[in-house]
């Protein structure tokens, strides 16, 4: 009988052992992310996944565009505005630069033309505008603002979306506005290699107001070689954007299929909001374990209503910056960057 007990006793301390092994091993997976974790940030943005590493020459120019992107949002947020304005304020910042895959940098379709997407949400009321496909805005952030605030949609798509935001004062532009050399040799390589659709650069930003309140944006030019009429994850709310005061606000860069298919940033919020995670794990759990089995890689930023921030992410790179409470301002274009 003694026996008996004491081999029970054997198996039931094995399995403990084996459990807290195991519940170890998960965490440390996490914590072992290339994406720091960070608290007491107010503002942070993205420049996108996946690039590779930025050529020597540009590197001073990546890290000022991207540094004034970041002082654009806190001036807003120190001055009062809320945390949407200031998404917005920073994300126009990169979608005037050529350097970035959104706004006048966008890469080029299939038939060389560009379409770009953007997104814009509201984490307090979850009020969020979308464009998909425009062929002419300036700044499409501004644009899927403008859908948020002027009509009663979500989204709106091509032409007709062009025409709204014509219609209510949004910047419009000829096509050859987006014409960048870069991007141009870029669709040309595509072409040769009959590769299929890439792209890197698509640009993000998540903001927390004193108020307490979230906000998210993306805006990207999509993928190079892109189908026309191709929409990515970008646009789409729950998919490449999502903010919610109860979660997260977050913005996404990758290959917009699997981040739609993975429901991804809706995802990183809800883990915050029910399941109790924390930023860090919540948005590794989606960007390094979800998101790789469907096929594609990428990266994230979230930020939730307390300030902690985390941005992991399954490619070599993602390029990030980030804004704390005390005005400490952080540039990562690579690995390194982040030690
Ligand atoms: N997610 C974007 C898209 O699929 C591309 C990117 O982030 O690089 O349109």
């Amino acid at each position: 009988m003694r026996k008996r007990w004491n081999m029970l006793l054997l198996v039931g301390v094995l399995a403990l052992s084996l459990m807290v092994v195991g519940a170890n091993q998960g965490i440390s997976d996490v914590s072992a992310s290339n994406g720091k974790g960070k608290s007491d940030v107010i503002f942070a943005i993205h420049g996108g996944a996946g690039g590779g590493t930025v050529p020597e020459e540009l590197e001073d120019e990546y890290r000022e565009t991207m540094k004034s992107a970041l002082k654009e949002g806190k001036k807003v947020i120190d001055s009062g505005g809320s945390s949407v304005q200031a998404v917005e304020a920073a994300v126009k910042v990169l979608e005037d630069s050529p350097l970035f895959n959104a706004g006048k940098g966008a890469v080029f379709n299939t038939d060389a033309e560009h379409e770009l997407d953007a997104s814009i949400m509201n984490g307090e009321n979850l009020q969020a505008g979308a464009v998909a496909g425009s062929r002419h805005a300036k700044n499409p952030i501004t644009l899927a603002r403008m859908i948020m605030d002027e009509s009663p949609h979500v989204m709106l798509a091509g032409d007709a979306a062009d025409q709204f935001g014509m219609q209510h004062g949004v910047k419009m532009v000829t096509q050859d506005y987006y014409f960048t050399e870069k991007r141009w040799k870029s669709l040309m390589e595509a072409k040769k290699k009959k590769a299929g659709a890439t792209g890197h650069g698509t640009v993000g930003a998540v903001a927390l107001d004193p108020k307490g309140n979230l906000a998210a944006a993306t805006s990207t030019g999509g993928l190079t070689n892109k189908a026309v009429g191709r929409v990515g994850d970008s646009p789409i709310i729950g998919a490449g954007t999502y903010a919610n005061n109860d979660g997260v606000a977050v913005s996404a860069t990758g290959k917009g299929e699997v981040f739609i298919r993975g429901t991804a940033a809706v995802d990183i919020s809800a883990l915050v909001q029910y399941q109790k995670m924390s930023v860090k794990e919540a948005a590794s759990k989606v960007v390094k374990e979800k998101l790789p089995p469907l096929g594609g890689t990428g990266g994230v930023i979230a930020l939730d209503g307390k300030g902690n921030f985390a941005a992991p992410y399954s490619t070599p790179t993602l390029f990030y910056g980030y804004v704390t409470k005390k005005g400490e301002f952080k540039v990562v274009l690579s690995p390194e960057d982040e030690k």
